[in-house]
């Protein structure tokens, strides 16, 4: 099967019992027992729930995986793969991570005896220099957030192989219609539903998706153990959502990559991030290990004056100002005052997140309307 059928059919059929075409939501906490222990493959919806196991075998089949397994959000499924390791094991990380991903290493199982790295993962070097006799998983995303780098995937699987560890990426920019790291190398998948999967900005959920069966045995055993699963009527929502992933996805990098060349054109704009462009510091690894180059674009404005910035993101009438990423409504952010005002000035500024660098998130409207509007927004500083 291909991509765009995957969406469509994967993990779903007709309804056994009524012959509806579309996965019904399964409402039920709860299934009948014939005589104990004598039922239909379900006995409680924390264990499995057919609507959830729809989406769950979908998401495997689109990230040449075999199993999946659904969470309550992106977050609840870093928990749950955190979870495959004990006090004393190390993990070696981007410097480059999404927020929520960096807090929960941090501020939650460092307590409990898990020890971070956190390296620029262009850097082998580096990298293989961490590694001791209790480094158990390394951990990239790709591209990151704000700065749309791009990390070698295929690079890591082969550290990744030579030490035995087990090595995760989160999925969650690219989506598999970009890159299958599991085919380069990855262990397991994580992704947050929330962003392009889900697409529509009406649902918080995460996955982790692998190939090794004991591995799924054990993520599995987390799963039903600690429980963060989410409900049917997500689990529907985000079912739904995907059987146009690979229609939105084309539409976001075709506006990405207008987008990105009208912002090189502007005056009033500096640096302009992309992984299309060819003048990215990885344009080479971008061209190599993904299929197209996705719908987030970051720049900077010339002079770098924040009130500049300010006032662009609060200008602009499509691109609305708000957090979160990769639904079919474009949005607009400024890093420096939302998703990284934790951060201290000199520490971001050092990674490129400067007091005028904006993301966008760029939707399937129509290219002339986002065009315009961002036209407006900059003529008006
Ligand atoms: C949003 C996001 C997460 C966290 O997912 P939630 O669904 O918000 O819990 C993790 N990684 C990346 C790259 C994200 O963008």
């Amino acid at each position: 099967m291909k991509f765009g059928t995957k969406t469509i059919h994967a993990g779903q059929q007709a309804d056994p019992t009524t012959g509806a075409v579309m996965t019904p939501i399964y409402q039920t906490s709860t299934y009948k027992q014939a005589s104990p222990g004598d039922f239909k493959g379900y006995e409680y919806s924390r264990t499995g729930n057919p609507t959830r196991n729809a989406l769950e075998q979908n998401l495997a089949a689109l990230e040449n995986g075999k199993f999946g397994l659904c969470f309550g959000s992106g977050l609840a499924a870093i928990d749950s793969i955190i979870k495959l390791l004990k006090p004393g094991d190390e993990v070696i990380s981007t410097n480059d991570l999404y927020g929520g991903t960096y807090r929960i290493f941090n501020n939650i199982f460092e307590p409990f005896g898990i020890k971070f790295h956190f390296v620029g993962m262009d850097d082998s070097e580096k990298i293989e220099s961490l590694i001791n006799k209790n480094t158990k998983m390394l951990w990239a995303e790709t591209p990151t957030n704000p700065m749309l780098n791009i990390i070698d995937i295929e690079k890591l699987g082969h550290i990744s192989k030579k030490h035995n560890l087990t090595f995760v990426v989160d999925n969650t920019f690219a989506t598999p219609f970009l890159q299958r790291p599991l085919d380069m190398g990855a262990d397991i998948i994580m992704h947050s539903l929330t962003k392009y999967m889900g697409g529509h900005s009406d649902v918080v959920m995460g996955a982790a998706i692998c190939k090794d069966e004991k591995l799924a045995e054990r993520l599995f055993a987390i799963q039903n153990s600690c429980g963060a699963v989410p409900g049917p009527q997500d689990s529907f929502l985000v079912l739904r959502g995907i059987k146009t992933l690979h229609l939105r996805m084309q539409r976001h990098c075709e506006n990405g990559k207008v987008i990105a060349n009208f912002l090189k054109t502007h005056p009033k704009v500096g640096d302009v991030y992309w992984p299309g462009l060819e003048d990215h510091p990885n344009h080479d690894i971008a061209k190599k290990q993904m299929d197209d180059f996705g719908g987030m674009v970051s720049f900077n404005l010339k002079g770098n004056k924040l009130e500049d910035a300010i006032k662009l993101v609060s200008t602009t009438h499509y691109f609305t100002l708000a957090e979160s990423l990769g639904g079919v409504e474009s949005l607009i952010g400024h890093p420096a005052s939302m998703t990284h005002a934790a951060i201290p000035k000199e520490v971001r500024e050092k990674t490129g997140v400067v007091d005028t660098l904006i993301r966008l998130s760029v939707g399937v409207e129509d290219i002339e309307d986002l065009v315009n509007d961002l036209k407006m927004a900059l003529d008006s500083l």
